[in-house]
């Protein structure tokens, strides 16, 4: 459930799932407008409770507002403030936020030596959130750069973080004042600059240099090379797009509905089959 929805890949995804599993199934997407949010999610949550849907996803506007919803979160969930994945256990409604480890596990895939030191995400965003969450947990030093840092509202946990000095914020200007924090070594876009059709654009402003021996990571995955990983490459540096984490992120979900272990390889020819996975 979202809205709108009309350009999601879930269904390719979770229909290579639900293939490769040998599971027969149907991934519906449920588009509900803000203004039929409460009476959406009562429906589709009662038909869950009836046994005709396994599992919801949750994508934007709305990874905030069904937490009342839920009986019971995950771990990740609490801490991140958002939920993006529900199944019923019994008779309680459960939500958890599987960006946080579909991230972490596509990092680690990534760059398996590297360690965890300064980083600095983009945004401040529900992906933002749940990204700073994960590499907290990996002993990582976090900076959360935004253009609107008086709405940010962080969970008991995070406060945690914050006031041990691990996790701080910035102003979206600190990009170009000089203000970073120093010896960074992992810079994440978790904004949706570049994203198609915008694909020109780049979160990262023009005539500074990335951060010196700094890794990109791109949240965004369409078009599947962004503008942000083309100039990081171009500048020498290690840099990725968000697609592994977008195939990660499903096959957990697909996970807690199924009890089944998907191949993330068949769920990435899946959205990569027409050739450069731009579909958004
Ligand atoms: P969100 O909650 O709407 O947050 C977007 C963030 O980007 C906000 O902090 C927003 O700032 C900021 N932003 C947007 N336009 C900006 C601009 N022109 N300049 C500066 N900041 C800007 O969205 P989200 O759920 O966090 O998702 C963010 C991106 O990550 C999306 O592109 C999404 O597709 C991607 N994503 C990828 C995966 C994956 O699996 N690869 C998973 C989740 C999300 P304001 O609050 O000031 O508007």
């Amino acid at each position: 459930m979202g809205y709108p929805l009309a350009h999601s890949l879930s269904p390719r995804l979770h229909a290579a799932a639900l293939s490769s599993v040998g599971l027969t199934g149907n991934y519906r997407l449920f588009p509900i407008s803000p203004g039929e949010f409460d009476a959406g999610i009562g429906g589709l949550l009662a038909r869950m409770k009836g046994g005709e849907i396994h599992g919801i996803n949750v994508t934007l506007p709305y990874k905030q507002s069904v937490l009342e919803h839920m009986d019971s979160l995950g771990d990740d969930a609490r801490a991140s403030g958002s939920v993006n994945t529900i199944w019923v256990n019994g008779s309680v409604v459960w939500g958890d936020n599987t960006d946080t480890a579909g991230f972490l596990t596509d990092l680690e895939r990534a760059w398996p030596g590297l360690q965890p030191g300064q980083s600095i995400i983009l945004g401040t965003g529900g992906a933002a959130v749940a990204v700073a969450w994960g590499l907290l947990q990996r002993n990582w030093h976090v900076t959360l750069i935004g253009r609107d840092l008086q709405t940010i509202r962080f969970s008991p946990r995070l406060q945690g973080f914050q006031s041990a000095g691990a996790l701080s914020l910035m102003s979206w200007q600190s990009l170009t004042s000089g203000r970073l924090p120093d010896r960074i070594s992992l810079l994440v876009n978790a904004t949706p600059i570049g994203m198609h059709p915008g694909v020109a654009n780049s979160p990262w402003p023009g005539g500074v240099p990335l951060p010196a021996g700094s890794h990109t990571y791109d949240l965004v995955y369409n078009p599947e090379t962004t503008r942000l990983v083309r100039d990081a490459r171009m500048q020498g540096h290690e840099a990725r797009s968000g697609l592994g984490m977008l195939i990660e992120q499903a096959a957990l979900g697909f996970e807690r509905w199924t009890g089944r272990s998907p191949d993330r390889e068949e769920m990435l020819k899946s959205v990569t089959a027409s050739g450069d996975g731009s579909e958004s």
